[in-house]
């Protein structure tokens, strides 16, 4: 079967030239660069890479990035306390607390201390609630990046049965009100979900997003389904691989996102269109 790989890493860079340009002319007005601020708590190797990665991101298309650590022993209302400080800050737009937060702060609390309006990574209720009342504002970066994908390729997914295989805040469950935004009849599996295989055969279009490397296999999948993989799953040798059994899903799908390359650079993409969306619509 004729086969695609979704190449995010293509789409992310010419979101990011795009996205430079417009900061380059905000410049030009003698407007200020858009302001990202990240918090880091603790010293998660992979989460030292994905702010490496970010800010540096930032730096390519010309906005102003600033990062706070913190040991992972911190306590919660410090965190909140530095929160309070930066939505009241007029040179920052963005908030971005990097997970995964230490288990003795609670996540809930400290993704409602950030003002909606700089809630970048769209966790906040009230940017999800609009999500689920079909008026986006600012989208979770994940989910919303795969739609952006599936647009640049000119997919059609309206009327697709879409299964969702995880159901966590930042990906599954927003992955699942985009989808139904898109018009998708959508199906959500998650750890106590009977019968995987089952509701995997009748899928048009399938999200995967667990964390569990070659979970989703070949002999699960319809002919010519789309099957994006969001999972990043690092292996004792360094290498970075998916939730998808690579080997045996390729000849099944008409369309695949490879890891790395797909789904992880939409998510930095769609952080930096936030930031800009946040600085020129709501700061
Ligand atoms: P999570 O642990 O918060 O949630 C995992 C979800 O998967 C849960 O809903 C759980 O019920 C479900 N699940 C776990 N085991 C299962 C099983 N055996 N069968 C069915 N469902 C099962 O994880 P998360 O934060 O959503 O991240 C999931 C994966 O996606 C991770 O590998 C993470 O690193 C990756 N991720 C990638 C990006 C990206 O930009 N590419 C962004 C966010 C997360």
């Amino acid at each position: 079967m004729f086969t695609k790989i979704l190449d995010g890493k293509k789409i992310s860079n010419e979101i990011k030239v795009a996205i430079k340009k417009k900061v380059h002319k905000r410049l030009t007005l003698g407007k200020r660069p858009p302001g990202l601020a990240v918090i880091l708590i603790g010293n998660n190797p992979a989460s030292e890479i994905y702010i490496k990665k970010k800010q540096i991101s930032c730096n390519m298309v010309g906005f102003v990035s600033k990062c706070w650590r913190f040991s992972k022993n911190v306590q919660e209302n410090k965190i909140i306390n530095l929160i309070n400080i930066l939505n009241n800050n007029p040179t920052i737009d963005g908030i971005l607390v990097q997970l995964p937060i230490p288990k003795h702060i609670n996540t809930n609390n400290i993704f409602k201390s950030i003002t909606p309006n700089k809630d970048v990574d769209g966790f906040h209720p009230y940017n999800i609630g609009c999500l689920c009342q079909k008026t986006p504002r600012l989208r979770p970066c994940t989910p919303w990046g795969i739609i952006t994908m599936l647009q640049y390729y000119n997919i059609n997914i309206r009327g697709l049965h879409a299964v969702i295989i995880g159901a966590s805040n930042i990906v599954g469950r927003p992955m699942n009100l985009e989808l139904l935004l898109s018009g998708c009849t959508t199906t959500v599996i998650h750890r106590f979900t009977k019968n995987i295989p089952y509701f995997v055969k009748q899928a048009d279009l399938i999200v995967i997003a667990i964390g569990h490397k070659n979970f989703l296999k070949g002999e699960w999948i319809k002919p010519g389904a789309i099957v994006i993989d969001v999972g990043i799953n690092r292996l004792k040798n360094g290498e970075i691989v998916g939730d998808v059994e690579f080997k045996s899903v390729i000849s099944h799908v008409s369309y695949i996102t490879p890891v790395p390359g797909g789904v992880g650079p939409m998510t930095v993409a769609v952080l930096l269109q936030n930031t800009l969306k946040a600085c020129i619509e709501y700061n």
